[in-house]
């Protein structure tokens, strides 16, 4: 996307105007100096400094932005913490960008019932905060809790470290309001967890990346706050162990596994050699690392992991291992992980693939990548961390950052995956950055009955344009 300025037809200014008298100087803000932020999200791609950016408090202002937008057709894109890695929020050229961030807060927890019922744009991480006060928990958690907002992750279905136990965001959401591009208010903020009355809109709405609604409310499904966990780090030969180990600790530890990550060596050397990013807490080379976690609400909780790990020594699966015995501990153990959202500097100009096969199918895939990747003159190192359980990988290729190497390697690993039934994004969205590779993974029928359903709730196009859909829109 270019840094062009943008030609305003007399219709578009019209509808600026609207704008502008609608919500009012606080929610309309046109200063270059202010709207040069909202261009872009986290995935790399540079957007358009957008027209205006609107900045809504209620639901009723976001419908009237919609009503002026629809009328004049001005291209809108809802933006939360712009925290996406797919590009879905950045803003093409000619588009406004409508921010959550005024529409922020709890506006009811119902510790009974355990829902919360919060404003799009209030942050994960404040709503977990609020959660843990009532003796709760919103178990959805990514990396980027701090800034990511309920909004974000409802229209991207983020996924993190705890889908293994409770599910993606779609699991954790009881009830949605949102806004059609014409203005209107779909709004179901019940709190029954049972309703199979008709349709269950909101799952068109979760997921969606901003192409067909926006999302201005949502009750969300708590769970009882279980304040105590053990953390292990295991080294392990291959991914294949990795799953054995898995299957061990389904026997110990049933549903109260609450994380099972994986990091491939690649990954591991990579962040433990730069030591602002992490420190190596065991030494030696191994073929596959796991960081599992078991909740737990007993005093013997260390006793019961040291047990699990003591098996999976006997068994030969695991090559070394490390408990953690104090919460300084448990947070350096979590950072080697977590490094990978912190890699970008040290890496240097990459590709951030985020693919998910069958879990049984994760470790044979990626060495069929590696192979793939290994013949290619592009490709200039790689480093893998995922979901293990989920059959998720971040796979991050470097390369020269010319367009040509990213084309040629995006090209060699779709049509891998291709192969193997799998999925262009497990969790980051589809956004601008994979919106032509969506093919590798949909079939013509079912991106032709997505494209029928675009065309129904947004018919002039105007929500999102370039996102999720790319040129199966035109
Ligand atoms: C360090 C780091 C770690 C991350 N870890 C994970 C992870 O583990 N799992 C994961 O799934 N993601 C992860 N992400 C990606 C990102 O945080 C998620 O996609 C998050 O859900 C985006 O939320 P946001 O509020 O920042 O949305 P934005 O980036 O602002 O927008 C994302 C998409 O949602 C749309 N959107 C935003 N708000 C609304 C709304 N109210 N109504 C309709 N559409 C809307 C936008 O148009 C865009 O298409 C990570 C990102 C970072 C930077």
């Amino acid at each position: 996307m270019k840094k062009a300025g943008v030609q305003l037809d007399a219709d578009c200014a019209i509808g600026l105007k609207e704008l502008a008298a609608a919500l009012g100087t606080k929610a309309f803000l046109t200063d270059p100096a202010d709207c040069d932020r909202y261009a872009s999200d986290q995935s790399g791609l540079v957007g358009t400094r957008p027209l205006a950016v609107l900045r809504p408090a209620t639901t009723e202002e976001v419908a009237q932005a919609l009503k002026i937008c629809t009328r004049h057709r001005i291209a809108l894109v809802p933006q939360g913490g712009r925290t996406g890695l797919s590009g879905g929020a950045c803003s093409p050229a000619g588009a406004v960008v409508l921010s959550t961030e005024r529409m922020t807060g709890v506006i009811e927890l119902d510790p009974e019932g355990m829902t919360m019922t919060v404003w799009a744009g209030t942050p994960l991480e404040t709503v977990q905060i609020a959660a843990r006060e009532a003796g709760l928990d919103y178990p959805v958690d990514i990396g980027a809790r701090g800034t990511a907002t309920i909004g974000g992750t409802i229209a991207t279905n983020a996924g993190g470290i705890r889908v293994l136990q409770h599910g993606m965001t779609r699991q954790n959401v009881l009830g949605l309001e949102a806004v059609l591009s014409d203005g209107t208010i779909l709004s179901r903020l019940g709190k029954t967890v049972k309703d199979n009355s008709g349709l269950d809109l909101k799952h068109l709405l979760i997921g969606s990346e901003g192409t067909l609604g926006v999302v201005t409310r949502a009750v969300l499904q708590l769970r009882q706050n279980i304040p105590d966990s053990a953390l292990a780090l295991i080294a392990v030969p291959d991914h294949a162990a990795a799953l054995s180990c898995l299957s061990v600790a389904r026997r110990w530890f049933g549903s109260r596994i609450s994380a099972f990550e994986g990091m491939w060596p690649d990954y591991w050397e990579f962040v433990c050699r730069q030591s602002h990013l992490a420190k190596a807490p065991i030494s030696g080379q191994h073929g596959f690392y796991v960081l599992i976690e078991v909740e737990t609400d007993h005093a013997n909780r260390e006793d019961a992991l040291e047990a699990f790990v003591a098996e999976l020594f006997e068994n030969g699966i695991a090559e070394d291992g490390v408990l953690a015995k104090s919460l300084a501990e448990t947070l350096s153990l979590w950072k080697i992980r977590e490094a990978i959202g912190e890699v970008d500097t040290d890496f240097g100009p990459h590709i951030n693939f985020d693919i998910a096969v069958a879990p049984s199918d994760l470790g044979k895939f990626c060495n069929a990548a590696d192979a793939l990747l290994a013949g290619l003159k592009d490709a200039a190192g790689t480093l893998k961390a995922g979901h293990v359980a989920d059959g998720n990988v971040h796979l991050l290729v470097a390369h020269d950052g010319s367009a040509e190497a990213e084309e040629r390697i995006e090209a060699a690993i779709y049509a891998l995956l291709g192969n193997w039934n799998g999925a262009v994004t497990a969790e980051h969205g589809v956004g601008r950055l994979k919106a032509r590779w969506i093919t590798h993974s949909r079939s013509r029928e079912e991106l032709a009955v997505m494209c029928a359903l675009k065309k129904q709730l947004d018919p002039l196009g105007i929500l999102n344009p370039g996102a999720l859909y790319g040129d199966l829109e035109k």
